[in-house]
């Protein structure tokens, strides 16, 4: 065989997933990781990520789920308990199963713990109980902003955010100095008990006073807030990276910003959802909580709140719950939207590249998750896979297969099982980060927009 004919064969037998870039707009793609940067700069939190998404609701013409009418086409959301968030399309007839795409709004951060403040040698500090899968000496010596909600003696609902606003003061877990640091402590030395956080270091007088710093912070907060020390008790204050999202590299072509997992596929998704024209199947978006610690709790995705309203909408349109729920659980498909590890060249070898995701070769489907012999994984079928395939190519999305890791080394889960267990169709899909779980992730931006391409097609055309 020539040369150009074993190319030829090459192209048509051999499959490597191509570049993300290849027939992008650019000016497009900027556009719209522009408007993700900035809802990323706002929407740090579960909480404020709930109500970022709820003002483009709004805007769009979405009605709180008290007011929808399922008698008609209807869009609707309902706002979970502060931290999730399903949002509705729901159309005349309700015949066949849903089209979802799921995904998490919480991150790996640091959380206040119940009783915080304390002073110790002529400093303020606050103790602190990490949240998820952290690497612990990320998150010394960077600006950290404290945010979330505190719940008052009276019942009164004081919100807090502070160190986002470039003229916020910021706040500081501090790394002890290397010339002291002779044993050169290695990560796993660092212990949760060394995150203090760094509150402030003015005492309330000069006189001879215990705890006169602390003091002071405390009657800071009180004329901030009307708050005292007890009513942090019932609090959810998390500590998140004081930094903006900013563009990645002399090309522009990435973005750094904290939170990518999973608030990318978030952000893609509810983009997906007002953009689509016209729908393949009733669609729902939502949002859980949780995730990064097992998807536990009310509004983790154990709890599948999405489903109730359900049968309100069955029953609005004259159908018998009882008969047609399982029906419409069986017959609905879900995109479990969650990101994937890029390969990091200077760590290379924790993968196997056949199988690695590769940054800026577009959205990652991976097949099954879990770890070692796929313990704990949702394992799609291959039929609901190629179906997914099918719908990717059809549409020019660019994608790409992936595993987090090799076999004996990577793993995780996401919300696909607790989907899959009550019998939905269920897989996989997002772009890939460089820095999961860091502080400051990376995406590309190509992977991005396919990874909005992707839902879009899915909402607009998927069919089982
Ligand atoms: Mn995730
Ligand atoms: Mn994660």
């Amino acid at each position: 065989m020539s040369k150009k004919e074993l190319e030829n064969l090459k192209k048509e037998l051999a499959f490597s997933p191509r570049n993300a870039w290849k027939g992008l707009n650019s000016k497009v793609v900027d556009e719209f990781s522009s408007g993700y940067m900035d809802f990323m700069s706002k929407g740090k939190t579960e909480r404020n990520f709930v109500e970022e998404t709820v003002k483009l609701l709004e805007k769009a013409g979405y009605v709180p789920i008290e007011k929808a009418d399922f008698k008609n086409e209807v869009k609707t959301y309902e706002v979970y308990r502060s931290k999730a968030i399903a949002i509705y399309r729901v159309l005349k007839t309700l015949n066949g199963g849903f089209n979802v795409i799921a995904s998490h709004i919480d991150s790996p951060r640091i959380d206040l713990k119940p009783r915080p403040v304390y002073e110790d040698t002529g400093i303020a500090l606050a103790k602190t109980h990490y949240y998820g899968g952290i690497k612990k000496y990320q998150w010394f010596n960077i600006p950290l902003a404290i945010v979330g909600v505190i719940i008052k003696g009276n019942g009164e609902t004081v919100k807090v955010n502070v160190g986002n606003d470039p003229k916020d003061p910021v706040f500081v877990i501090s790394d002890l100095l290397p010339h002291l640091d002779k044993q050169d402590k290695k990560f796993s030395d660092i212990n949760g008990e060394m995150l203090n956080l760094i509150l402030g270091s003015k005492p309330i007088t000069f006189e001879e006073f215990d705890s006169s710093i602390k003091l002071n912070i405390l009657k800071i907060l009180n004329e901030k807030y009307g708050i005292v020390e007890e009513d942090l008790t019932s609090a959810e204050l998390e500590l998140v990276p004081a930094l903006e999202p900013r563009e990645v590299g002399f090309d522009r072509s990435m973005i750094a910003a904290y939170g990518h997992d999973d608030k990318i596929c978030a952000y893609a998704s509810l983009k997906a959802l007002l953009d689509a024209e016209k729908l393949a199947r009733p669609a729902v978006v939502v949002f859980f909580d949780k995730e990064e610690i097992g998807s536990e709790g009310s509004t983790g995705s154990k709890n599948q709140f999405w489903i109730p309203p359900l049968k309100k909408m069955l029953a609005a349109k004259g159908k018998d719950v009882n008969v047609f729920l399982d029906d419409l659980i069986e017959n609905t498909a879900v995109l479990s939207s969650d990101v994937s590890a890029a390969v990091n060249p200077t760590f290379k070898d924790v993968h196997e590249i056949n199988n690695a995701a590769i940054l800026g070769h577009g959205i990652v489907v991976t097949k099954y998750t879990g770890i070692r012999g796929k313990a704990g994984a949702s394992d799609a079928d291959a039929e609901f896979v190629w179906k997914v395939r099918k719908l990717f190519n059809d549409n020019k999305v660019a994608w790409q297969p992936g595993e987090l890791g090799k076999v004996d080394i990577g793993g995780g889960g996401t919300v696909s099982k607790y989907f899959a267990e009550r019998g939905m169709h269920v897989i996989d899909t997002g772009p890939a980060l460089v820095g999961m779980h860091s502080p400051y992730e990376i995406v590309s931006k190509a992977d991005l927009y396919h990874s909005y391409l992707a839902y879009k097609a899915f909402i607009e055309k998927f069919e089982m």
